[in-house]
């Protein structure tokens, strides 16, 4: 096994993985930004060192100094969360390079798999279902890509090949408006990808986005974890997880399993990855992508399977077999996942930058907190305003939403404004609690930016700072409870 890890991300993602390192015996390595200097992050690993610099491309995304640090450190391998470097096939090839373990799979799948396009041809090539669209190239011909749109069928969705993080996608609602959609697309995705080719997909009304964690090893051995929805999306992004997903029956699931490991045995994937599908309203699943790192909403699959998916990562990494055989993995209880924001979904979800005040994390049985964040953190424009995640696991779905309504409510966060009534709203919602769940779920319900943020913040604050609230939750407590206070109209959403 290896000696020393070095973690190149920040935040939540870096804690959590040098929790498991530290308990496996592994020296956790961090490497920082300047404004990261005090982060918990840091703290949480054995050993720090400087990436001098502020932006994500100054620090977090330069290879060559993380490498070097690595080097000069005695590093023996080096794990690259998600989101960062964890999807950057050069990366990984400079790590082998210089004799240093990738936890990820090979550069060549993780080329293959950052091309949309060349996936989906994989997968359709080994009877993997993908949604009906077309790769042709848009630009070379509007005739052909005006009848393929044509036998496709609208509203069409067009894609970025190299895309990600929900971003260069367009729906296209008839013909008219197809070269024009095709061509903002094309732009954007050289803009933000370095990579303007695009497809066409048939947009697939009210799905689900149903995923599925698969795990290979070296010998060959592939098996997956079950399942996990991620079908609350507010702009193409993942906001609240759950597994199982309350749409699969025992058949779908094993159909859906099946088609992950053919896809996964077809590239010969190794270490943790996850494959995307969307299931119609139908039950019909479609591959849409995979992601080839550990996910954001991996606690979740973990929680039910009783199984730590850092510490597999590291065991398949350094060359041994899977720990768990198919027949081993069960789904016990229901997992739910909250992505927690500093962000103000009164004011279009704008990012939430400032000081963390009082900052107290929920605690009690199933509960689980991923954070990278204290009292006195600095949230800043340079990174993604994610704080935590709250993971919360019940022996039935409803168990498991109660779980979470109890600790968002006791979730103190002040200094910045977060999402965490807008989260319990949504948990709260008959739909939700009905599992009547797709990717619209948000667009079409009435849920809207709460008002109400400061105001249960301070409720929670008074009833937690002893007997007697400090001067600051006293007078907020009382604003709060004037007749026409904001608390007045908890409920009485203005949705955009
Ligand atoms: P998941 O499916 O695990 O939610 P995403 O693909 O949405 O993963 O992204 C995971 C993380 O990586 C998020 O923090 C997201 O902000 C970041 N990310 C993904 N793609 C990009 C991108 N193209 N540019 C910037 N950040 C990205
Ligand atoms: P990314 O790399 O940005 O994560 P994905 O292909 O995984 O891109 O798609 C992100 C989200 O966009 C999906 O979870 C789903 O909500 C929506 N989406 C993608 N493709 C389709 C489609 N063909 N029809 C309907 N929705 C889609
Ligand atoms: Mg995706």
């Amino acid at each position: 096994m290896f000696k020393k890890v070095l973690i190149a991300n920040r935040g939540e993602i870096a804690v959590r993985i040098a929790a498991t390192l530290q308990e496996m015996g592994i020296t956790a390595v961090g490497v920082y930004s300047d404004p990261d200097r005090r982060a918990v992050h840091v703290r949480a690993c054995d050993e720090g060192y400087p990436l001098s610099g502020r932006t994500s491309s100054e620090t977090y995304l330069r290879g060559d100094k993380i490498i070097e640090i690595a080097k000069m450190h005695g590093v023996d391998a080096i794990h690259p969360g998600y989101g960062f470097l964890s999807e950057n096939e050069d990366f990984a090839q400079m790590c082998h390079d210089a004799g240093i373990t990738f936890i990820g799979p090979s550069p060549k799948v993780i080329r293959d798999m950052g091309d949309k396009i060349i996936a989906k041809t994989t997968f359709a090539a080994a009877g993997v279902p993908v949604v009906p669209g077309w790769s042709g190239d848009a630009s070379a011909d509007g005739k052909a890509l005006n009848s393929e749109a044509g036998r496709i069928g609208y509203p069409i969705l067009v894609k970025a090949a190299a895309g990600g993080g929900g971003k260069g996608m367009r729906v296209v609602e008839k013909e008219a408006d197809l070269a024009a959609a095709v061509e903002a697309a094309q732009r954007e995705a050289g803009a933000a990808f370095g990579d303007s080719r695009v497809f066409l997909e048939k947009y697939i009304t009210r799905p689900r986005h149903v995923e599925i964690q698969i795990f290979g090893d070296a010998h060959g051995n592939v098996v997956h974890l079950f399942e996990r929805e991620c079908s609350i999306q507010r702009r193409h992004q993942k906001i609240i997880e759950e597994s199982p997903s309350p749409a699969l029956t025992p058949e779908l699931r094993a159909k859906m399993g099946q088609a992950a490991v053919t896809a996964a045995k077809a590239i010969g994937y190794t270490n943790a990855g996850t494959v995307e599908f969307i299931l119609d309203p139908e039950g019909n699943f479609y591959f849409l992508e995979v992601n080839t790192r550990l996910q954001v909403e991996h606690p979740v699959t973990e929680l039910v399977t009783h199984r730590d998916l850092v510490r597999a990562q590291l065991h398949v990494a350094a060359g041994h077999p899977l720990p768990f055989s198919q027949d081993e993995l069960t789904q016990d209880g229901h997992a739910i996942e909250c992505r927690i924001y500093a962000e103000d979904p009164a004011r279009g979800f704008l990012p939430s930058i400032g000081t963390l005040g009082r900052y107290i994390e929920p605690r009690g049985p199933g509960i689980r907190v991923d954070s990278g964040v204290e009292q006195g953190s600095e949230v800043s424009v340079y990174y993604d305003p994610m704080l935590a995640k709250l993971i919360c696991r019940g022996r039935t779905r409803e168990e498991a939403i109660e779980k979470t309504v109890w600790a968002l409510d006791r979730y103190v966060i002040m200094g910045v404004t977060t999402n965490v009534a807008f989260l319990r709203d949504v948990l709260t919602h008959p739909e939700f609690q009905r599992g009547n769940l797709h990717t619209h779920f948000l667009a079409e319900h009435p849920i809207g930016p709460s008002t109400d943020e400061i105001p249960r913040d301070a409720w929670i604050a008074a009833a937690l700072l002893s007997g007697a609230a400090s001067s600051r939750g006293q007078s907020l407590l009382t604003a709060t409870a004037a007749p026409s206070g904001p608390w007045e109209s908890a409920g009485a959403w203005r949705g955009p």
